[in-house]
């Protein structure tokens, strides 16, 4: 007999407690060898007054059993509350967002009929680093930031989910065209860590044309890993053109933690009245017990509820005259995937997971450092009501011996040497400065190139140094230069 797992429950709010009833009583019908940990978190906790809705003593219990089935909550209306969400994945690092967007066709209705694709989305980095900031009056920024072990991380968790559930191809998302160090640093180590799966297919796409296609033909693909933001957005778009957002899961994991849940909200108007569907909550549960190495529960529960769609057993939310054979309430839809234990789908596809196994995930190993060589800087400038010419004229004043500006550009355009005089200028200007040909540049030359920034009412913003690793530049060029 396995070992109980001792996991956290949340039961949330809205429908939460209706759907959460609903996916443990399953779960202790098939056999899971789990013991359930209660917490509250959610609209409650954050009425109280805890802006986080969650209470440290609720977080030391999540801390300790590691593993986390999270209802829907609500966030109540009103600013000050933060996401729990977001907060429990940077909390714990829950650094993959998986998401599979399956059609179940010809019993739910979609477009797409032959759909099965994985959505694996990077959690943690990206422009959701929250790192923004106002420059000038007229000039916002938000810095996307890529880490190499990010990168690694999410990469490798799609490569090792691919073989573990046997799937056939791993296909990258990104925009490395535009973007060449950030998304270019996600290309990179996908192709560097795709040679260690040889027995997979790989393949890359730039995002906007690899979206339209997901949206157009998602039989094309089977994994896709991406950075967040897109997959964010594609992620949303890949389980709505499955036919109903409201069966599917997901799974944010970490190295040491991971939190299971169904996509949807709390859908408070249909609370109380055992209506609601708790196949995605489910389904978050059944990722669950993948991620224990309870692989067979996981499976025998797939395939009844697989059953159970197909035997057109339906909650209000996916009911539809013909296809559909009998209306049911959360609870009888419950009582139906129970009775189905043990039963696999006709006409659906079966799952076998039952291999015993959780993914082979090694630690994050830092490289050997490059050698890192200072070439330039770019000084940013806040100056409204000035042509670009007459600006270089100012910004020139700070040249040195050694120090020469050699561009300057306003939202990443060339404007100066050779700009067009169509090109429209914000008040947000970066001067390139770069060392004469034969000589060196060291980060005193910066700091006295500020002063003498202050020293003629230049105001300066901030500053990037421009460095080059092993030699090879590692910053954008100006476009159009
Ligand atoms: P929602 O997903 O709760 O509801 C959208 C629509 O789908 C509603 O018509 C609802 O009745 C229906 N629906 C959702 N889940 C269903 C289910 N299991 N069975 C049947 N019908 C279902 O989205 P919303 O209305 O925008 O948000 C409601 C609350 O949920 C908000 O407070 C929001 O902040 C929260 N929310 C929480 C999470 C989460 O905890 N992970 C995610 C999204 C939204």
């Amino acid at each position: 007999m396995t070992e109980k797992k001792k996991i956290t429950v949340a039961k949330g709010d809205g429908i939460g407690p209706e759907i959460m009833d609903a996916t443990l009583d399953i779960l202790f019908a098939a056999g899971a060898a789990i013991e359930v940990e209660e917490v509250e978190v959610g609209e409650k906790v954050y009425l109280a007054g805890n802006t986080a809705g969650i209470a440290k003593e609720a977080w030391d219990i999540i801390r300790r059993n590691k593993v986390f089935l999270k209802a829907p909550i609500t966030t109540p209306q009103g600013g000050g509350y933060k996401s729990l969400n977001v907060t429990t994945r940077k909390f714990l690092g829950l650094y993959a967002n998986v998401r599979p967007c399956t059609s179940l066709h010809p019993f739910v209705q979609t477009k797409h009929p032959v759909m099965d694709i994985v959505i694996i989305r990077e959690n943690e980095e990206d422009l959701y680093a929250g790192i923004e900031h106002q420059q000038t009056d007229e000039v916002v920024q938000c810095l996307k930031l890529i880490s190499r072990p990010g990168c690694e991380k999410i990469v490798r968790y799609a490569f090792e989910y691919a073989k573990q559930y046997g799937r056939k191809k791993v296909t990258c998302f990104t925009k490395d065209n535009i973007m060449k160090q950030t998304d270019g640093l996600f290309h990179k180590v996908f192709d560097e860590i795709a040679k260690e799966y040889p027995e997979i297919e790989n393949e890359h796409w730039i995002i906007d044309i690899g979206a339209a296609k997901m949206a157009d033909t998602p039989e094309a693909f089977d994994v896709i890993v991406m950075p967040n933001l897109y997959g964010d957005v594609l992620s949303d778009v890949a389980a709505q053109i499955t036919g109903s957002v409201g069966l599917a899961g997901s799974a944010n994991i970490g190295e040491e933690c991971a939190m299971f849940e169904a996509i949807h909200g709390s859908a408070p108007r249909r609370a109380g009245q055992n209506a609601a569907n708790p196949s995605g909550l489910l389904q978050g549960a059944v990722m669950m017990l993948n991620h224990i190495g309870q692989n067979d529960v996981a499976e025998k529960i797939q395939n009844a509820w697989l059953k159970t769609i197909e035997d057109g057993i339906h909650t209000y939310d996916i009911y539809k005259e013909g296809t559909s054979k009998q209306k049911s309430g959360t609870k009888e839809f419950a009582k139906a995937v129970i009775d189905n234990l043990g039963k696999k789908p006709a006409a659906l596809k079966e799952v076998h997971y039952a291999n015993g196994k959780t993914l082979n995930l090694p630690k994050y190993k830092p490289r050997k450092p490059q050698l890192k060589e200072l070439v330039g800087v770019d000084v940013f400038v806040h100056c409204a009501g000035i042509t670009p010419n007459e600006l270089a004229k100012q910004v020139e004043q700070l040249n040195t011996g050694e120090l020469k500006l050699t561009m300057i550009t306003n939202r990443g355009i060339k404007v100066y040497p050779d700009g067009f005089p169509e090109t429209f200028c914000t008040d947000h200007w970066r001067c390139r400065f770069k060392p004469v040909i034969g000589s060196t540049i060291t980060r005193q030359q910066i700091v006295e190139l500020l002063q003498k920034a202050i020293d003629k009412n230049i105001d300066t913003i901030k500053t990037e140094n421009l460095y080059a690793f092993d030699g090879i530049p590692a910053f954008s060029l100006g476009q159009g230069q």
